[in-house]
């Protein structure tokens, strides 16, 4: 069955920008987002975008709908709360996770919504916000193969990379490991550029000769020089999120019962780091090398 309609759940930071891009190849979307004026914004902007009231009315009104929120928890909310869709999708009707979820609350929200006729599948994305803009994402969809198919037209607009990771909530616990993987990365890059400076050695030429080496990794490649040399520490991912990620994918070694004594600890600190960083309400992720370099007693600049 082809989806004529779609909605769209949440139009934040990521949200406003991949919603156009399912309008824009032709499907009318329906919105809606707790912050009334995230959505106006959207529809005042691009053509084929209608605001709705309630999470309930934009099911009403599509045939899919996209939820792009903070976490599970909000997802769970939008879609079994008072006026969730829930209330709103007929049978046969789909909702497509894009958030970055907790995997268990993926598997429950799918049995609840199965048992009414519902299907979910799951589709978080990397990338960031140049990857919603230009439509390149990276999405990890877990879910039906059945589903799956039927969802990728309206999935295509916002993708660059397309990956299957099999069962409903793969996906998901797929995403949150490579948020883990990338907070540890830039504390493990933060480690040795401390070490190197104290030394005395040139920070940008460490960056220089391991992008070339073994000791390479995404930190190293995109940050290190850009925004901690630099000194900029601005843009990127938004620490409240990646350490939420990094919380659930602790979280899910617990549950698999999987020794992490590395990562374990290395959130611990990012525990710190938060309490460390207060309450500011635009903290970028890269902060956590600013908090180390604090520990250190040392910034990591050129010398001189
Ligand atoms: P955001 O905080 O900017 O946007 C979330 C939006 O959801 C907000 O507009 C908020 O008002 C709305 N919202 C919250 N609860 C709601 C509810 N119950 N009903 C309706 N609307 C609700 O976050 P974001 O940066 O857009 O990220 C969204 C998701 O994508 C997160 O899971 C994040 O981890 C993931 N993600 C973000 C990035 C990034 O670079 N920002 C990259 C990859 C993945």
């Amino acid at each position: 069955m082809t989806i004529r309609t779609v909605g769209f759940v949440g139009l934040g930071m990521m949200g406003s920008r991949m919603a156009p891009q399912i309008s824009g190849a032709g499907w009318p979307v329906h919105v809606f987002d707790i912050n009334g004026e995230a959505a106006e914004a959207v529809a005042r902007a691009h053509n084929n975008i209608f605001v709705e009231e309630s999470p309930k009315a934009v099911a009403e009104a599509a045939e899919a709908v996209i939820t792009m929120l903070p976490a599970g928890p909000d997802v769970h909310t939008a879609a079994l709360g008072p006026d969730g869709l829930a209330q709103g999708f007929s049978e046969g009707d789909v909702l497509i996770d894009m958030s970055s979820s907790q995997p268990w609350m993926t598997l429950e929200l799918a049995e609840a919504l199965k048992v009414r006729g519902i299907g979910m599948i799951e589709a978080p994305v990397s990338g960031g916000i140049e990857g919603a803009e230009a439509g390149t994402l990276t999405l990890m969809i877990g879910g039906d193969d059945e589903l799956v198919e039927r969802c990728m037209p309206i999935l295509e607009p916002m993708a660059g990379h397309v990956f299957r990771t099999g069962k409903s909530g793969s996906g998901h616990a797929l995403k949150t490991l490579n948020n883990m993987l990338s907070a540890l990365n830039t504390m493990a890059a933060a480690e040795i550029l401390l070490i190197g400076t104290r030394f005395g050695l040139d920070p940008e030429v460490m960056v220089d000769v391991i992008n070339q080496s073994t000791g390479m990794n995404s930190a190293m490649q995109r940050n290190m020089k850009q925004q901690v040399i630099s000194r900029k520490f601005s843009g990127g991912f938004a620490w409240d999120l990646k350490f939420k990620d990094f919380g659930i994918a602790v979280d899910l070694a617990k549950r698999t019962e999987t020794s992490v004594p590395l990562s374990a600890l290395a959130f611990q600190l990012s525990q710190a780091a938060t309490t460390w960083m207060g309450d500011t309400t635009d903290k970028r992720s890269i902060e956590i090398v600013r908090w180390m370099e604090h520990m250190a007693g040392t910034e990591i600049r050129k010398p001189g």
